[in-house]
């Protein structure tokens, strides 16, 4: 990982060396293991430095989340939107974690726009807006959790965190780099888990909560979904998985059943470029993923309304289904140069 900038941290630190500061933590809409792990995470240890601060998150995370110490005392802006602004209203400070634009937070973007006290944003996606007074961007760093804790190293804060926030880092990290799948060629993110490891951390338990928590519904819809609802372009070196309405309620579907679905195309011989389209209503979610050279972030930005990392990005299209599933397989022979020049 690049070295961290000295007088961006040092920004940061005069804005959490006075004591009894109230800082607001918020991640990303639809917050990941990433997003939830780094907010708790980062919260753990500035509160324990003598801070008061909240964790808020536009809309809820999946359940195989919720072991997280303290994760009881987020504020949900969809269901308490008055308390969110409450907090809001009454902080000195906004840590941004894990998004590099305002149309990721969702239904609190205005709110967001318009917060008057100090902004700091930690994140490692790229081409980040410039919405903070503080922009902590590595996008070269593996997770916004691995990022934190250089930041809190930095800020010379580790001696204020504890087992809790190592297990929320470790969380952080082990998600965006599919249990240690990819993004991992940086040493640096081993050294970081070793780090970690010293808290104590039993990482085979958070692994267990993590990936060994779904339901029998959410294995019998994955089951459903490669038989009965992926097309594979083996020309374009591409596949996709569509999820209707219809397939979810069949399957009882909860928020997170589709986690990690999008990564099953990517394991055929020969594709490297994986979509799933989950239907929502008058809209349909995209999750793109891919090894090798090609840009799914790009490809997501220019037809998607969206972005993200290179190998995976995510957006989102008003239109129906079958409209998607039609401009996306129009949209492949477009792509053809880029999909084949793709290795994997
Ligand atoms: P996922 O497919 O897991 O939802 O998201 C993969 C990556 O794409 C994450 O880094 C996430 O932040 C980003 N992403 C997902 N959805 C969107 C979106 O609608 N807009 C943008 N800009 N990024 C997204
Ligand atoms: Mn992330």
């Amino acid at each position: 990982m690049k070295e961290l900038k000295l007088d961006l941290i040092n920004a940061f630190k005069e804005l959490i060396v006075e004591p009894n500061q109230r800082v607001v933590i918020l991640p990303h809409v639809n917050p990941d293991g990433d997003a939830i792990g780094s907010a708790l995470g980062m919260a753990h240890i500035l509160k324990t430095s003598g801070l008061q601060v909240n964790v808020v998150c536009v809309n809820e995370y999946a359940d195989f989340f919720k072991w997280m110490d303290d994760q009881e005392s987020v504020t949900f802006y969809s269901s308490d939107p008055k308390k969110v602004e409450q907090l809001l209203d009454d902080s000195d400070l906004l840590i941004c974690l894990d998004f590099n634009h305002l149309s990721r937070t969702g239904k609190m973007k205005e709110l967001i726009e318009n917060y008057s006290k100090s902004t700091v944003l930690i994140d490692h996606h790229p081409y980040p807006q410039d919405f903070a007074d503080i922009i902590i961007s590595h996008p070269e760093c593996s997770s916004t959790a691995e990022l934190v804790f250089h930041v809190i190293r930095a800020l010379d804060f580790e001696q204020y965190m504890n087992k809790s926030a190592a297990e929320c880092l470790f969380c952080g990290i082990m998600t965006d780099t599919g249990s240690f799948d990819y993004n991992v060629s940086d040493p640096q993110t081993f050294q970081t888990v070793g780090e970690l490891l010293k808290f104590g951390i039993d990482q085979d338990y958070i692994h267990s909560q993590v990936f060994d928590n779904y339901s029998a519904d959410r294995m019998r819809l994955l089951g459903y979904c490669l038989n009965e609802c992926m097309e594979v372009f083996p020309e374009h070196h591409a596949a996709v998985i569509y999820l209707t309405k219809e397939t979810q309620a069949k399957f009882n579907f909860v928020k997170g059943d589709s986690e990690g679905f999008v990564n099953y195309p990517l394991s055929i011989r020969g594709i490297h470029f994986s979509t799933l389209f989950s239907e929502k209503d008058g809209m349909v979610k995209a999750s793109f993923r891919s090894k090798g050279e090609f840009a799914v972030n790009e490809f997501a930005s220019e037809n998607f309304n969206g972005g993200g990392h290179c190998n995976a990005a995510g957006g989102e299209i008003y239109a129906s289904l079958t409209e998607t599933l039609d401009k996306y397989r129009k949209l492949l022979p477009v792509y053809q140069e880029k999909l084949v020049k793709t290795k994997s």
